[in-house]
């Protein structure tokens, strides 16, 4: 079985302007000896241009954080994924608890802009995870279950899977490593139930990776990432500080 290679991204939400370019050249400049992953920068979509002209020929992608299903047309407001591309970008983020949240975003909404990133050739990283009342009520794996089966192409390929646990999120709270775990090893059960061996390896020569998201920090970054079946960390409040993100990053060193 093929190694799935490690994906550091760092999610920026709706923080950054040109000023914070120095962030992303000192992330840049670091990831420079940290070989054995790959690292995104996600910016908001106003930077997304001005940042993958500074990445270029780097060690760091750029990738939006949203995108629309549909190419072109009528959408006052939104971004295409070929806009995205067309920027620079080669990834996006895709169904985020804060879209599907705030903007109301269904499993279908977000499996619809998966495969607009695919039509486009982005990477997809396509968000799932519960919230606290639902892991109280003992339904995350249900959740999680539906999220995967709505959410994802019918073909495994150029889509990273993130499971962010909502109540994790920007709270400093993290689940016990035997959380992560377990629904690390459910969401792989579930995508070789899925696409079969495709689902674990050697997809694009890269398997499907399982990022882990929800107040990933130096501190904790060892413990999180050193568990079984996680491949990589999506970072929020961390990845805004170059010195954090590639403290987290070092791990992979
Ligand atoms: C996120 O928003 O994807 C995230 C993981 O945020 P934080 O690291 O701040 O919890």
């Amino acid at each position: 079985m093929m190694a799935r290679r490690p994906l550091v991204a760092g999610n920026w939400k709706m923080n950054g302007l040109k000023a914070s370019a120095g962030a992303l050249e000192a992330i840049i400049a670091g990831a420079r000896g940290l070989a054995n992953a790959d690292f995104m920068i996600c910016p908001p979509a106003t930077l997304v241009g001005h940042f993958a002209a500074l990445a270029r020929g780097s060690r760091v992608g750029i990738g939006g954080q949203d995108c629309h299903a549909e190419p072109a047309g009528a959408h006052t407001g939104d971004i295409s994924a070929e806009m995205l591309k067309d920027a620079g970008a080669v990834a996006v983020i895709v169904g985020h608890s804060e879209r599907r949240h705030y903007h109301c975003e269904t499993d279908a909404v977000v499996r619809a802009k998966a495969l607009a990133a695919r039509r486009a050739g982005l990477l997809a990283i396509i968000c799932v995870g519960e919230t606290r009342a639902e892991r109280d009520a003992g339904n995350a794996h249900a959740v999680v279950r539906t999220q995967l089966d709505g959410s994802l192409p019918d073909r495994p390929a150029d889509f990273v899977v993130a499971y962010e646990p909502v109540w994790a999120i920007g709270t400093g709270v993290t689940p016990t490593r035997d959380d992560v775990r377990d629904m690390h090893r459910f969401i792989r059960e579930r995508l070789m139930a899925r696409y079969g061996e495709a689902g674990a390896a050697a997809v694009a020569g890269q398997g499907v990776r399982i990022l882990y998201g929800g107040s990933v920090k130096p501190a904790n970054a060892k413990d999180l990432l050193g568990i079984d079946d996680v491949d990589g960390a999506l970072i929020g409040g961390s990845s805004l500080k170059a010195e954090e993100f590639l403290a987290i990053a070092s791990v992979y060193r």
